[in-house]
């Protein structure tokens, strides 16, 4: 089970624009940015978190970092050397933008 979830990370949060910004990286458009279940009480109930499959996404102590689906558009960073795009990052996301919930929602399995 994925054991915690952070709002503020150490990765750059990119600006609320509908355009991508020249020279950063969308980790929603790499190969390793990973949608997975998390059920805190282990029931049936569940929210959506993303995560690195490269075990980029670390705290200070080593635990890996999941974060809230939901802003996953908005997770970029100026460099990484597992990165691994998908397509084109402008179109991907400003259409996952539309398609993300506003907020954490929780889902029943
Ligand atoms: S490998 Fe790098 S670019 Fe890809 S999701 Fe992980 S941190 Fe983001």
């Amino acid at each position: 089970m994925l054991s915690s979830v952070e709002t503020i990370d150490e990765i750059e949060l990119a600006e609320e624009t509908d355009d991508c910004q020249t020279g950063k990286l969308y980790c929603a458009n790499c190969i390793h940015c990973k949608l997975v279940p998390s059920s805190p009480e282990g029931d049936e109930r569940y929210f959506l978190r993303v995560r690195c499959a490269a075990g980029k996404w670390k705290k200070k102590l080593g635990e890996e970092k999941v974060y809230k689906y939901c802003t996953v558009a908005r997770r970029s960073i100026s460099s990484c050397d597992s990165y691994e795009d998908m397509g084109e990052a402008k179109e991907f996301i400003r259409d996952l933008k539309k398609s993300l919930p506003v907020k954490d929602e929780m889902y029943v399995f």
